[in-house]
């Protein structure tokens, strides 16, 4: 049956007004994107004005298409000085002396990431297996690009400790068909900022790329260090890094669907390229991966750095680094708790001591508090955690948070973990990948309330999906993962 109140295809078109009213009705189900509360997915900078702006500039560049820059000069304006700002921000820029920056604006940090891996891969086309050296802690991304790419990927693990790689071990790893080793400033998961000018070296010992994947705090570091905070040197003022990715629409505050992929010079980024001719069509030349693309994000990107200026993003840099300390005292000061890592950038991250609560109960208890922070699976030797994405947005809520926090970790405390029952522990524990049939993950997913039909596709506590995902090893997850979302993702009439 068509539903004529919710399809995307009406027999009639629908008012423009009523449109609106229907999109915020399903907007009102989500988490909530403004207010300080969500510490994850998005960043609010909580600037007066702002979205009204870079709504207006999305608007009035949404049909530009990025695809011919002689067609739409406004959007190679808007970019070059976005790269431009970027490389600024990073080691580059007009100054003598000064590396000879070059770079493009992709749709993300995946996408700079996918590129930066594809530009080493192409620099090398004698290699035929490519490879490229990751600490564990890099962004996912790069597994991405691996596996889209074939380009194999060798993981060097990460001190329990200090959550960051040794060099020496980046070294050890580095073998002929090496094209790029990356390391993050900072990492997402944990927020720390790896070595990046050890790891710089001996790359470049070795003759290979080195990627700095600043997708996260490359727009949050520079103005930390400006504020006197001890930021180690990660950008292209540090011999052997070769390109570094910063993701606008992290803490740069643009809408989504924009970030910047640099390279220390032009030669470098000439692999980015796809050009083609060999067809009846337009001849083609594209520097990232999508060809068409909508000026939107970049318009809205520029507005945003337009209006707040270098002046604005230390202010909010200021609110931002204030709150992470206020959040880092809060976990201090909260028994059961223990921080990951001291803050060192805009993550607070913590676990739990011996026993605390259960860190999975805790992240539902503090979502009904109406703190949505986000649960990371206990990963090699490093326990189960949570983490908080920091924004300026979060300052002004920080006095809220510690006695919500107190109450949440005593609510999680009495209820304990959840009960799932022992076999379905052990069963995900055991299971092989190939185990998972989909009649398998159709029960275990309606036991736990996820994709029923009719009722919400999500429940309101994730604690036992998380504690059975937690259970099993990282295949076993990634295959539950898909099938999970697979039910979630049926089309609807
Ligand atoms: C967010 C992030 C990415 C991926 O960026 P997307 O914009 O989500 O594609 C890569 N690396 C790091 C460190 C990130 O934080």
């Amino acid at each position: 049956m068509i539903d004529e109140d919710t399809t995307a295809l009406p027999v009639h078109g629908v008012p423009a007004d009523a449109v609106l009213d229907e999109v915020r009705a399903l907007r009102g189900r989500d988490r909530p994107t403004h207010g300080g509360r969500l510490f994850a997915y998005v960043y609010d900078p909580a600037v007066p004005g702002l979205d009204a702006l870079t709504a207006a500039a999305h608007a009035e560049s949404a049909h530009v298409n990025g695809l011919d820059p002689t067609a739409f000069p406004s959007l190679l304006a808007m970019e070059n000085a976005l790269v431009g700002a970027a490389a600024r921000l990073l080691g580059g820029g007009p100054d003598t002396g000064a590396p000879d920056v070059v770079g493009s604006v992709t749709s993300g940090g995946t996408e700079s990431l996918i590129l930066a891996v594809k530009t080493a891969r192409d620099a090398h086309p004698e290699i035929a297996a490519p490879r490229i050296v990751v600490p564990a802690s890099a962004h996912a991304a790069f597994a991405k690009a691996g596996h889209y790419l074939r380009v194999a990927v060798d993981t060097v693990p990460v001190s329990a400790t200090t959550l960051r790689p040794d060099p020496a071990d980046v070294a050890a790893a580095i073998g002929p068909d090496t094209v790029l080793v990356a390391c993050s400033a900072p990492s997402y998961a944990h927020g720390v900022v790896d070595p990046v000018e050890a790891i710089a070296r001996v790359a470049a010992a070795a003759g290979v790329r080195c990627h700095v994947d600043a997708c996260f705090g490359g727009w949050a570091l520079p103005w930390l260090r400006r504020l006197g905070e001890p930021i180690p040197p990660f950008d292209f003022a540090v011999p052997g890094v070769t390109s570094i990715s910063v993701d606008l629409h992290k803490y740069a505050y643009a809408p989504k669907g924009v970030s910047v992929l640099l390279h220390r010079d032009p030669a470098l980024r000439a692999p980015q390229y796809f050009a083609y001719a060999d067809w009846p069509g337009y001849t083609m030349v594209n520097p990232v991966i999508a060809s068409t693309r909508s000026g939107g994000p970049i318009a809205a990107a520029y507005a945003t750095l337009r209006h707040l200026g270098e002046d604005g993003y230390l202010r909010l840099a200021g609110a931002t680094r204030d709150a992470v300390t206020g959040l880092a005292d809060a976990v201090r000061e909260t028994p059961g708790l223990r921080l990951m890592a001291e803050p060192e950038s805009t993550v607070v991250c913590f676990t739990a001591t011996d026993g605390g609560p259960d860190l999975f109960v805790l992240v539902d208890e503090l979502a009904a508090r109406g703190w949505h922070t986000q649960p990371q699976l206990a990963y090699a030797d490093l326990p189960p955690s949570v983490h908080l994405t920091v924004t300026a947005s979060v300052a002004p809520r920080v006095g809220e948070f510690a006695p919500d926090l107190a109450a949440a970790v005593a609510a999680a405390g009495a209820a304990g973990p959840v009960p799932l029952p022992g076999d379905l522990l052990a069963l995900a524990g055991s299971l092989t990948p190939e185990a998972l049939t989909p009649e398998l993950v159709g029960g275990l997913a309606a036991g736990l309330g996820l994709g029923g039909v009719g009722g919400a596709p999500v429940p309101d506590r994730m604690a036992p999906v998380n504690t059975l995902l937690n259970a099993a090893p990282p295949a076993v997850r990634e295959r539950l993962l898909v099938e999970f979302v697979a039910l979630l993702q049926r089309p609807s009439w």
